[in-house]
C-alpha cells in the first residue's frame, strides 16, 4: 500500500541529444577522399549508419552518404564485407 511509484525517465535513451559532428566543426570536411571519416559512418556490414544512430543533420547525412557511394565505386570502401556471411 502506498508504495512508492518510481518513474525512471529513460533519458539515456531517448533524451540524449546528438549533434552533428560536421556543424559543429565546419573545418571538417566531407569527402570521398577521407576514407578514414567514411568509415566511421558505415556498419561493420559495409552498410551506411542511419541518421538516427549517427546524429548528424540531414544536410551532412546526405553528403555522407553520397561520399560513401562515391567512395565504394572507387573500392576505397567495400560495398559488403564478406566474411559475415
Ligand atoms: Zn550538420
Amino acid at each position: 500500500m502506498a508504495a512508492k511509484k518510481r518513474i525512471k525517465k529513460k533519458s539515456s535513451k531517448f533524451g540524449r541529444k546528438k549533434k552533428c559532428r560536421f556543424c559543429a566543426n565546419p573545418q571538417m570536411e566531407i569527402s570521398y577522399k577521407n576514407e578514414r571519416l567514411l568509415q566511421r559512418y558505415v556498419s561493420d556490414r559495409g552498410k551506411i549508419v542511419a541518421r538516427r544512430v549517427t546524429g548528424n543533420c540531414a544536410k551532412h547525412q546526405r553528403q555522407v552518404a553520397n561520399a560513401v557511394k562515391v567512395a565504394r565505386f572507387l573500392a576505397l570502401i567495400p560495398y559488403v564485407r564478406e566474411h559475415y556471411r
